[in-house]
């Protein structure tokens, strides 16, 4: 597969950049609030294990509402932030990669992945 990343303006590469090492910070430390939250709520609610049990459970459903509705939310903020827009719909250009194979259009086309404006520096020698 190709990877466009390095073909990008040098500014736009240096942005998507920031936006990946921020956002995996941001699932970095999701992870470990939830882990920290279960295992707390574990230690604490050891003699009322349906307490433990419904608060792990809470602290689940909280970190996957965080990962799928805060942190993109917080992403597109900060794309804005920056200005690793669009130039052409003005619409945040990152889009996070996932376990389940799937890759920006960023990465594996160079083009926006609202509008498939294409984002690629063209070199002529
Ligand atoms: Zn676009």
């Amino acid at each position: 597969m190709t990877d466009f990343r390095d073909k990008l303006p040098p500014d736009l590469r240096a942005k998507q950049r920031t936006l990946v090492h921020n956002h995996n910070i941001r699932i970095m430390l999701t992870w470990v609030g939830f882990c920290s939250l279960a295992f707390v709520a574990l230690q604490v609610l050891r003699p009322y294990p349906r307490a433990a049990l419904t608060v792990a459970i809470v602290a689940l459903i909280l970190m996957v509402y965080v990962a799928l509705v805060f942190i993109p939310k917080a992403d597109a903020r900060q794309c804005q932030r920056i200005g690793f827009t669009c130039p052409s719909c003005g619409k945040p250009l990152y889009d996070q990669s996932s376990i389940h194979g799937h890759k920006s259009s960023l990465i594996t086309r160079g083009v926006c992945p609202h509008c498939d404006h294409s984002l690629v520096t063209t070199i002529t020698v």
